[in-house]
């Protein structure tokens, strides 16, 4: 398990060790030192690194851009974290979506056009919990080609089992690689264990799920030291799990109240440099980018390096059939699919609403 290898003070001394600039190196000299990287670049270096991450997303995925929708099923949470707007302490109306709102959000969000559905929730055991999970997923499954879960971490058997009722994905962030700024941002919860949520992609991946994607959630630590424990994760799950496929967001805290606020910003320009240097340290991973940044942000970033982008996403249980529930955070890119779709073919670039099938690889459900 990752959490018996992860060394906090290892990661610290790798990034004291990454020198402030290195002007006169090259970015194949850079990247020869993979850390090295994420120092300060010139401009002439970020173009450099910027064209051989185009480079290469063209050789290893073409021209295309996939699409997802995230589908929040409930607001309900009974942990503390300090950045998020379904945090327990927030005095907000919580809601779960039954069966049929489910189902209508599914095919409301099939009519315009999405195929690859992320599952999300709070984390609250009593509600949102594996008899749920189990007894909706064979609901949808059968209207959409992939299905991804964002919810609690939960055991190698637990994501068995959800594979049966229809799972293909698991998203799940460590938030910060941090402890001490864990601990500081996850203030009650079970979320405050953070060996075990450092663990969750062990578990989904001993269980068989199919893709995993990984990620810190910037600006709640310094983003190079976070650069580091990603390079080193993912260095180690593919290292361990070489049948699973991983991919990794960049998220940024965005503002829903003043607890929001960063307090370790990132700029554009270093998400840019974070997202290329990703995709020439892993050519085969996938990066996605999701609507908490602007449209004119995605829209540079669509050729060099991400491979996945959500669209239309609406962040409130049950908001794409016009319930009305508290959001967990505000999105900033509210274009339709097809106004996106419609900057991609301008790029000369396609979109896949669909490009995985579990009958490709097993006997369905
Ligand atoms: S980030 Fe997740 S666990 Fe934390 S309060 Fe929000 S929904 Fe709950």
């Amino acid at each position: 398990m990752y959490s018996e290898r992860f060394s906090f003070d290892e990661t610290v001394a790798k990034r004291e060790r990454i020198p402030s600039s290195r002007p006169n190196n090259t970015i194949d000299q850079l990247l020869l030192t993979p850390y090295n990287v994420f120092t300060d670049l010139t401009n002439d270096q970020l173009e450099a690194l910027a064209q051989r991450a185009a480079y290469i997303t063209k050789q290893r995925f073409g021209n295309v851009m996939r699409f997802f929708v995230p589908l929040y099923l409930s607001n309900e949470c009974y942990n503390n974290c300090t950045y998020c707007g379904f945090s327990y302490d927030r005095n907000i109306d919580r809601y779960t979506l039954n069966d049929t709102e489910v189902i209508d959000n599914v095919q409301a969000l099939v009519s315009r056009g999405f195929q690859h559905i992320l599952l999300l929730t709070g984390e609250a055991q009593k509600t949102v919990e594996m008899p749920y999970f189990e007894r909706i997923l064979p609901l949808i499954r059968p209207h959409v080609s992939q299905l991804g879960m964002e919810v609690q971490p939960l055991e190698e058997a637990d994501y068995s089992r959800l594979i049966v009722c229809g799972l293909d994905a698991v998203t799940v962030y460590q938030e910060t690689y941090h402890k001490d700024h864990y601990l500081m941002h996850h203030l009650s919860g079970k979320k405050r264990r953070f060996e075990y949520r450092l663990d969750t992609a062990d578990r989904a991946a001993r269980a068989g799920v199919y893709r995993i994607n990984i990620g810190a959630l910037l600006g709640l630590s310094d983003w190079r030291f976070e650069a580091i424990a990603l390079v080193d994760h993912l260095k180690y799950l593919y290292k361990t799990y070489w049948q699973t496929q991983f991919s990794i967001s960049f998220p940024r805290i965005t503002s829903i109240f003043d607890a929001t606020r960063p307090l370790h910003p990132v700029t554009d320009r270093q998400l840019v440099q974070l997202v290329c240097a990703f995709r020439c340290l892993f050519p085969d991973l996938g990066i996605t980018l999701s609507t908490r940044e602007s449209a004119q942000l995605r829209d540079g970033l669509m050729a060099l390096g991400i491979t996945d982008m959500s669209a239309e996403s609406m962040t409130s249980p049950g908001a794409y059939t016009g319930i009305d529930a508290e959001p967990q955070f505000s999105t900033t890119d509210h274009r339709s699919l097809t106004d996106i779709q419609s900057v991609l073919s301008h790029q000369g670039m396609d979109s896949v609403v669909k490009d995985w099938d579990r009958t490709y690889t097993c006997s369905g459900s």
